[in-house]
């Protein structure tokens, strides 16, 4: 097996060796180093390998992070006259702002930050199509030799998209990439990371956590706040969950924290707050005076890089999706986002209270929509995952997935129907250990 296999079996691409000292077009090799099992396709092919073989299971999917509730009737509407004001001469529009129309970047701000007591403005905020390439494409303006760390286990995304960035060393067999600090995150620590020992230059923090469920209070964030402004430190904070805080005392953005102006980039999608999973719309806010510093140490604003990056590599988003966006910020909008995740929430109140019942040590789920549990018995991840899907037909996702550290773990999403949850856990209840 050379390297080459690593990556590229199971997609049947096929290495050809050239001979050396030919011209030819090379490929990054970062992309080598990445492994081959990425989590979902692994256990999409799992379970289509289970469902040949029992054609008639009835499998339920509490897997993969997607949600399952149509878009509200407010949303739909305004998503629709969108739609029907690109069918006329008079108000069709071609290429928007690529930064986004000002009418969602100002919603956004005044609903999301300055309601909130945080003070970021529309000019701050950049529309994407989603967190997921946001958070991806960010290492593009920082330098190649930034220190990296990661919240252990967390999102897929950060790591690989910093190892097919150039931004890590080798895969090691421990489940590590050599050049990345991992930050281990376990009942212990309550899924809160601590800070770094040594310096990093980047951090990535999560919270609400995709998988863990953690939160992080107002205190701990301003720790890491205080660490970054100490150390010129970047934090890149996700907060794609931040819409099922119920906490009143947790933090909804970082920069309701003091200084997280001038230290933190904020994600932010309708993907999980509004069911955009499969209409994209997300966003991400580059205070203006945040900096990051050359490599003989001037500093340099971040949001004109990216205000750079984003106009010379994207487009927009489409007009109608951001009306759609725009109509969660009214009033009747808010009203059916709200039901939708409460609806996600009795799923998950239902999860933790049977799974606790069960005897699995249960955490998350109050102010996320996953449930992350350990089984407390002696069973790997991924055997936890064969067992429940063989026995119970029930599809979770395995904690070892989202990094060395959640070994022993498995995730449970709430984004499924009423009915299935509570169909889930009663086949649960029957299981012989
Ligand atoms: C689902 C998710 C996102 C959202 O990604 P989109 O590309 O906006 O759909 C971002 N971060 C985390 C941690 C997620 O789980």
């Amino acid at each position: 097996m050379n390297k080459y296999n690593s990556l590229f079996h199971e997609n049947r691409y096929v290495a050809y060796i050239c001979r050396k000292n030919i011209k030819m077009a090379q490929i990054n090799e970062n992309y080598l180093k990445l492994q081959a099992g990425y989590l979902f396709p692994e256990i999409g092919r799992r379970v289509r390998e289970f469902q040949k073989e029992n054609p008639h299971a009835d499998v339920i999917k509490m897997g993969i992070g997607d949600v399952t509730l149509p878009l509200t009737p407010t949303v739909i509407q305004a998503f629709h006259e969108g739609v029907e004001e690109m069918s006329k001469a008079g108000t069709f529009k071609g290429y928007g702002p690529e930064q986004g129309y000002a009418f969602l970047r100002e919603a956004i701000s005044m609903n999301e930050y300055i309601n909130r007591g945080a003070d970021i403005h529309a000019d701050e905020i950049f529309v994407s199509d989603g967190s997921k390439c946001d958070t991806g494409n960010m290492l593009e303006i920082f330098g190649q030799d930034n220190i990296i760390a990661i919240q252990d286990p967390v999102y897929p995304v950060y790591v690989d998209a910093s190892v097919m960035a150039g931004r890590t060393g080798k895969y090691t067999k421990s489940g590590y990439y050599d050049g990345l600090v991992y930050m281990p995150c376990s009942a212990e620590n309550g899924f809160i990371p601590e800070i770094p020992k040594k310096k990093v230059d980047i951090v990535f923090l999560c919270f609400p956590n995709n998988p863990t469920g953690s939160t992080v209070s107002k205190q701990e964030l301003k720790n890491w706040v205080d660490y970054a402004l100490k150390n010129k430190t970047i934090i890149l904070f996700d907060a794609a969950y931040e819409s099922y805080i119920s906490d009143p005392d947790l933090p909804h953005t970082i920069y309701e924290i003091e200084g997280a102006k001038e230290v933190a980039i904020e994600f932010r999608s309708f993907s999980k707050t509004a069911g955009f999973t499969g209409t994209r719309c997300a966003y991400t806010v580059i205070p203006k005076n945040l900096m990051a510093y050359t490599s003989d140490g001037a500093g340099m604003a971040l949001h004109p890089l990216w205000f750079r990056r984003h106009t010379t590599k994207f487009n927009g988003v489409s007009y109608p999706v951001q009306k759609a966006a725009a109509a969660t910020f009214t009033a009747e909008g808010k009203k059916e986002v709200k039901a939708t995740i409460s609806y996600y929430m009795n799923n998950a109140r239902i999860l933790r209270e049977s799974l606790d019942k069960m005897g699995f040590r249960v955490f998350g789920g109050q102010n996320a929509p996953y449930v992350w549990v350990n089984s407390g018995r002696n069973i790997s991840s991924w055997d936890l995952f064969d067992k429940l899907l063989h026995e119970a037909y029930v599809v979770g996702t395995p904690g070892s997935g989202f990094g060395p550290s959640g070994e022993g773990y498995f995730r449970f999403s709430s984004f499924a129907t009423h009915e299935n949850v509570v169909k889930a856990m009663d086949r649960l209840k029957n299981l012989k250990w």
